[in-house]
């Protein structure tokens, strides 16, 4: 899990991951769209749900939904870990 550190408030552009990149009942770091309200997966959780999503700093992160394409600027509070489903 990547873990962001710094100073200052930071736009951290990250790319979600493609349905093809997602495997179902993997478990990922991602958001909740703020356009669809779908889940998309960003980052892998190695830790498979046991760990929660850990981001340090005052970032924000820019990512485009690969469900219907929007791009919004999330906290980085805002992240959640979820397992893949079908
Ligand atoms: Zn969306």
């Amino acid at each position: 899990m990547p873990e962001f550190q710094g100073t200052g408030k930071r736009v951290i552009v990250a790319t979600a991951k493609s349905a093809s990149e997602v495997t179902a009942g993997s478990w990922y770091h991602g958001f909740g769209c703020k356009g669809c309200d779908t889940q998309f997966a960003v980052f892998d959780d190695r830790s498979s749900g046991k760990s929660p999503a850990k981001m340090s700093g005052d970032g924000h992160i820019r990512v485009t939904c690969p469900h219907c394409g929007e791009e919004h600027v999330y906290e980085t509070a805002e992240i959640q870990n979820f397992k893949a489903g079908k």
